[in-house]
């Protein structure tokens, strides 16, 4: 088992397969970065398996792929399928814009992928091409219904932004309650890779939104999750992640490895180890120290709570959010 200096036990994994990416999010890669990662110095998916099987010998148990943009990366299913084939327990997810979701969709399924976490921001195309900086919302809708209709769990994520798509709020809770998927909207987070003038809600506005025209309880957290819940009078359950409160913390359980093999205690900060040499040489022993060590140095909490904190340098695309 996997044990950082807080005491938390750290078993989720979340893994990068590209940084590349077909979108250019104004919260996220607004411009192309000045140059791509070349594709030689990204591990293979034989390699970035051969450091899964290390995490799940020591105890990981939750594996999400993201990016970037993951349908980006030719044969993800073949990917997925590795992992599913050494263990089938893992609870196998992934996070994805969705604009390739329509034709991988079952492919993904058959291989083993469970659940899905689709970015949806917005339901209008001429905002939703503002926000992707291309037009995007009908491929991303089609990919949704194509994921439930194959059986996969979906849940969205939405980041709510002023004078962009805040006075959707109840709109894209609807759309989700409609099709019995959660949505948990995410406070946006300052990032130095982000456009400047990107104006966040908190939630407390969040709330408010849903309260004009809900009542709702306050669930808490639930598990290891981010994602503070909420419940509407009539039983639908959404969340909001909070990281301007740095409660959650205190349940943190994830780790994050890069499509180049570098492993990342916390979002927030520039921190991270290599695994790659010790991959490259089939060290697994070294591996697994990296491993360890990674999880030692976990940092207690991020500090976009903290009003002198610098913007965090993380570019969410290659750490996969
Ligand atoms: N491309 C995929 C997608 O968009 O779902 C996966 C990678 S993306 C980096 C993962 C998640 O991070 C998305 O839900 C996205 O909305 C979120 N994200 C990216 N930048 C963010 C920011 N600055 N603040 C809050 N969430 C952000
Ligand atoms: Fe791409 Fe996802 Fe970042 Fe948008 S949030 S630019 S879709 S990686």
């Amino acid at each position: 088992m996997l044990i950082d200096s807080y005491d938390r036990v750290v078993d989720y994994l979340r893994v990068s397969v590209t940084e590349r990416c077909n979108f250019r999010c104004q919260y996220c890669m607004p411009e192309k970065p000045f140059s791509w990662v070349p594709k030689e110095n990204l591990l293979s998916f034989e390699e970035l398996f051969e450091f899964i099987r290390v995490a799940i010998d020591e105890g990981v148990k939750k594996i999400r792929i993201t990016g970037g943009e993951p349908l980006l990366r030719e044969d993800l299913d073949t990917f997925i399928k590795m992992i599913y084939d050494y263990n089938p327990e893992i609870d196998l997810a992934m996070t994805t814009n969705a604009y390739l979701l329509k034709g991988a969709a079952k492919k993904l399924k058959d291989a083993g992928l469970k659940r899905i976490n689709v970015s949806i921001d917005t339901l209008k195309p001429d905002i939703a091409r503002k926000i992707a900086q291309k037009d995007v919302l009908e491929n991303v809708l089609e990919g949704v219904e194509e994921a439930l209709k194959v059986g996969l769990k979906v849940k969205v994520n939405m980041v709510p932004m002023k004078g962009l798509n805040e006075d959707e709020i109840l709109d894209v809770l609807e759309y989700c309650k409609a099709r019995g998927m959660t949505v948990r909207f995410i406070e946006y987070m300052e990032n130095v890779h982000a456009m400047v003038d990107i104006r966040g809600m908190e939630s407390d506005e969040l709330l408010a939104h849903i309260g004009s025209r809900y009542t709702y309880e306050d669930e808490g957290f639930d598990g290891h999750s981010p994602s503070h819940y909420y419940r509407l009078e009539d039983g639908y359950r959404f969340g909001i992640i909070e990281p301007h409160k740095d409660d959650f913390c205190k349940q943190c359980n994830r780790i994050r490895l890069t499509a180049e093999g570098q492993l990342i205690p916390c979002l927030y900060f520039d921190e991270a180890m290599s695994i790659k040499d010790a991959i490259k040489r089939g060290d697994i022993k070294a591996a697994a120290q990296v491993l360890k060590e990674v999880v030692r140095t976990k940092p207690e909490k991020n500090r976009w709570s903290d009003p002198d904190g610098e913007q965090s340098k993380r570019a969410f695309y290659e750490t996969g959010g």
